[in-house]
């Protein structure tokens, strides 16, 4: 299929790609690495009067450090965060979870504010942002705004951004030294959505376990931030008992939709027999 008939603009400046999506009153798409896009126009699922085209605004891609948070340009594409060393030394657990999305091609092309506008339940991004507590930076017609991980995502593919507002930045507090971290997924072919994937990461202090964050994606419509299995391992610490009955409890805290891939039973399983296995490579790397 062919996309129907659209308005094509190419922005130079932040500004601009604001004002021409304030001109369409909601009837314009950002147009990023158009991995998700372009088959939905493709599919005619989504019909924009125009497309904002911002691959040409060249500021917009950066990876950097500021007083301890990495900040992320939207047009940073998942190829260069896989390969970046601040991001390997700084957030580990977001280079892990990169190499689970998609493929080459796929990750050449797609970004980090893309994937996270998107907002695909299944998608790994926006997991690593609710489990790192990270934000995103949105300017619109009335300036700028940052929202949080968790108010972000409302529903299925649906975010809080405002139809005319650009996210130009994500932002991930650094992950602390000798933290440990593991993104497991399952899939059923190698770059496929997870069908559940788990983001974890832990700080220890001997036996105990001083911060937990556990996150979710494919268990629900939005990823699930899984706190009472993380105050489990907080009280309990990191012990084989104390990962088992996190794992247990994660699994009793989402309630997924079941498809064509997998049902709701066997989702809620597999987010309890990845979450102890996230959990045990964490506590294998945690220093
Ligand atoms: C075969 C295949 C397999 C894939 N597998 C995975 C996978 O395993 N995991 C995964 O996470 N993803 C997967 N993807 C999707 C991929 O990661 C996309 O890159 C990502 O979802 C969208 O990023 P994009 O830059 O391509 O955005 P686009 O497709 O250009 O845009 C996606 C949506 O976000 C909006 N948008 C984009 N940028 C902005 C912005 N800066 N501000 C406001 N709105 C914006 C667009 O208007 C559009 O609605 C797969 C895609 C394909 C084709």
């Amino acid at each position: 299929m062919k996309p129907p008939r659209f308005d094509y603009h190419a922005p130079a400046t932040v500004d601009e790609a604001v004002a021409l999506l304030g001109r369409y009153g909601g009837d314009a798409k950002v147009l990023a690495g158009g991995q998700s896009l372009v088959p939905l126009l493709n599919f005619r699922l989504s019909r924009p009067a125009a497309l904002i085209d911002v691959n040409r605004i060249a500021p917009l891609a950066y990876v950097r450090e500021d007083n301890g948070t990495v900040a992320l340009g939207a047009m940073t594409r998942q190829r260069t965060i896989e390969f970046s060393p601040l991001v390997a030394r700084r957030l580990p657990l977001l280079t892990e979870a990169t190499r689970w999305v998609g493929h080459l091609p796929i990750r050449s092309r797609g970004t980090i504010g893309g994937s996270i506008a998107h907002a695909d339940p299944s998608a790994e991004y926006p997991a690593v942002l609710t489990a790192l507590e990270g934000e995103v930076v949105a300017q619109g017609p009335r300036g700028q705004r940052t929202l949080k991980a968790g108010e972000l995502f409302e529903t299925y593919l649906t975010t809080r951004l405002a139809a005319d507002e650009l996210l130009i930045e994500v932002r991930l507090p650094a992950m602390p030294a000798g933290c440990g971290y593991a993104f497991e997924e399952f899939a059923r072919r190698h770059g496929d959505f997870a069908i559940i994937g788990i983001a974890a990461m832990i700080v220890r202090d001997g036996a105990r376990c001083t911060t937990a964050r556990l996150a979710t994606a494919g268990a629900g419509p939005v990823p699930v931030r899984l706190r009472e299995a993380e105050a489990i391992l907080e009280r309990d610490g990191l012990g084989d008992a104390a990962i088992q009955a996190a794992a247990a409890r994660a699994a009793e805290l989402v309630t997924p939709d079941g498809d064509v891939h997998a049902t709701s039973e066997y989702r809620r399983h597999l987010t309890g027999v990845l979450t102890a296995r996230a959990l045990k490579r964490a506590v294998e790397r945690a220093r």
